[in-house]
């Protein structure tokens, strides 16, 4: 299965993409985890993406493609993944589309996490990641609302929305319910 998991900064994609992972048994493949351990690695990429990463900006698009695109060719990606932070705009997933035909492949299902911006942030605040304090958040939100939201419309029908705010394990029950449906 290949799936993607939409929603904003703070919505728990994390969380709930860790629970698909494990019980759809394909690998989890978060954008933001990626960039996070090249730069603990203090590799080229990461050195590149931590500053973008701080002020809580978008990496540049090729960048992040050039990754998505290493980490998808890597053979346990090869019979399905679940993508949590890409595409992050219109452009990534045209890129997205691009990368996967040329395989022959395309998206089982887009799960979107719906939360309120209150929710979020509050989650966020408590969290406490590096990128997590309150100007930060501001910046993401933006970013969001500007350069993510439109996905929304951009995969209409195939989009399958998940109201995110509840007990994890509930909404964890609600997606596999509604993946298995669509
Ligand atoms: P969150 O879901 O809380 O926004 P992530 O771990 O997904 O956290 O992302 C953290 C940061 O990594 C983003 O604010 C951005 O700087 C960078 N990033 C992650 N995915 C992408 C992407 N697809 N395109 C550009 N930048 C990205």
């Amino acid at each position: 299965m290949r799936l993607v998991l939409l929603g904003p900064p703070g919505a728990g994609k994390g969380t709930q993409a860790a629970l698909l992972s494990e019980k759809l048994n394909i690998p989890h493949i978060s954008t933001g985890d990626l960039f996070r351990a090249n730069i603990g690695e203090e590799t080229p990429l990461g050195l590149e993406a931590k500053s973008y990463m701080d002020a809580g900006k978008l990496v540049p698009t090729e960048l992040t493609a050039r990754m998505v695109a290493d980490r998808l060719a890597q053979e346990d990606a090869a019979n399905g993944f679940l993508l949590d932070g890409f595409p992050r705009t219109v452009e990534q997933a045209e890129i997205l589309e691009k990368m996967l035909s040329e395989k022959g492949q395309h998206l089982n299902a887009v799960v979107n996490f719906s939360v309120d911006e209150d929710t979020v942030v509050e989650r966020m605040l408590a969290r406490g990641r590096a990128d997590d304090n309150e100007d930060t958040i501001r910046t993401r939100m933006q970013v969001y609302r500007n350069e993510t939201a439109p996905l929304i419309e951009h995969y209409g029908a195939e989009l399958v929305t998940i109201n995110a705010v509840g007990d994890i394990e509930e909404i964890n029950a609600a997606t596999l319910k509604a993946l298995q449906a669509s």
